[in-house]
């Protein structure tokens, strides 16, 4: 079967495994599992930021995030269409009592003006706008991608306007290669920074969140108090090692086979309204009388795994176990379709 459901279905490679398994670990509980340290350093020095804190997922990084960064009352500002909103329970008001202020993006990305007019005047009885968080690349947003020079004035105003900015990085390399920008320079740009080394970097499990010193001590706390201290983690932080170390420049590749699955969809008769591929995400939809719970069985009957989003939507992510062999027979199969 060929899985193009997310690329979070990868295995670990055999070298990864190896790099698991000789792991030198520790109780990390009490900062001696040597190997978790060891990426927090390297996670953290390769964005320019002082530390970094490992974590079972990106949701609890995002959350640890959003947490420390706000109190009860405050609001969050993003997308509607981002993560933290459409697919983190609502945490942003369980973990943190906040309201939120949804924007409506172009591909899930917003921009400066946007977020201007919506940040509220200091009165008694509104929310008090307090976080912007973006996402990059946008998972729903069809794997957009924000440059510096897109995400330097929305910096700017979050500085002058007091509010802190959070980067949901999940797929942060993805856009990396594509923009050419540095972790340095998104590291610059940002308080704080979710890095998921479980979607295209491969890694079987974690996430990392970056920051200043105070903010990681702060975020600590926060994730022993969500259940989130790990003790010999360091098995997992070595995959997130080896991941950092061999897993980002082939990122490109997952792109450019999802920009061409992208092209090939263009000769199927029952798709249309096939979204730009930026990266490694694929949105399309399927006209009438097809739907999408039909178009995915017909590729199911092609050895093919995909996910559908609505009654004619569906997507395709290319990852790591997408290889070049599986990648030509799903261009074939979809030259039948
Ligand atoms: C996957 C993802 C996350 C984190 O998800 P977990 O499954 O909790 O690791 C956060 N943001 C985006 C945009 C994602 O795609």
């Amino acid at each position: 079967m060929i899985n193009l459901v997310s690329d979070t279905v990868t295995q670990p490679t055999p070298e990864m495994l190896h790099a698991m398994m000789n792991a030198a670990v520790g109780d990390d509980v009490f900062k001696e599992d040597p190997t978790v340290n060891a990426l927090q350093e390297k996670a953290a020095a390769m964005f320019g930021m002082e530390a970094a804190l490992f974590c079972p997922s990106g949701t609890m990084t995002n959350q640890i995030g959003i947490k420390v960064h706000t109190r009860p009352l405050d609001e969050l500002i993003c997308d509607e269409l981002s993560h933290v909103y459409q697919s983190e329970v609502g945490g942003y008001a369980f973990h943190s009592g906040l309201a939120v202020k949804l924007l409506p993006g172009v591909n899930g990305k917003i921009n400066a003006e946007q977020i201007e007019k919506a940040i509220k005047p200091d009165y008694d009885w509104m929310p008090k706008s307090r976080l912007v968080v973006l996402e990059n690349t946008c998972n729903i947003g069809g794997g957009a991608y924000y440059t510096k020079e897109e995400i330097r004035p929305i910096a700017e105003l979050c500085k002058a306007k007091g509010l802190s900015l959070h980067l949901d990085g999940a797929r942060i390399f993805n856009a990396l290669v594509e923009s050419g920008d540095t972790p340095q320079e998104m590291g610059a740009l940002f308080d704080s920074i979710s890095i998921c080394l479980s979607k295209g970097l491969g890694a079987p499990v974690g996430s990392l969140l970056l920051g200043s010193q105070p903010f990681i001590k702060e975020a600590r706390r926060v994730r022993k108090a969500m259940g989130g201290g790990m003790r010999q983690a360091g098995y997992l932080a070595a995959a997130g090692i080896y991941a950092l170390d061999h897993h980002i420049e082939r990122l490109k590749i997952d792109n450019n086979r999802a920009k061409e699955l992208g092209k090939a969809l263009a000769s199927v008769s029952v798709v249309e309204n096939i979204r730009p591929v930026y990266s490694n995400i694929v949105f399309f939809d399927v006209k009438a009388p097809m739907n999408a719970p039909q178009f995915l069985e017909i590729l199911l009957s092609k050895g093919i795994k995909a996910t559908s989003f609505g009654p004619e939507t569906l997507r395709f992510v290319t990852h790591l176990d997408y290889t070049e062999a599986m990648h030509q027979k799903v261009l074939s199969a979809l030259a039948e379709i």
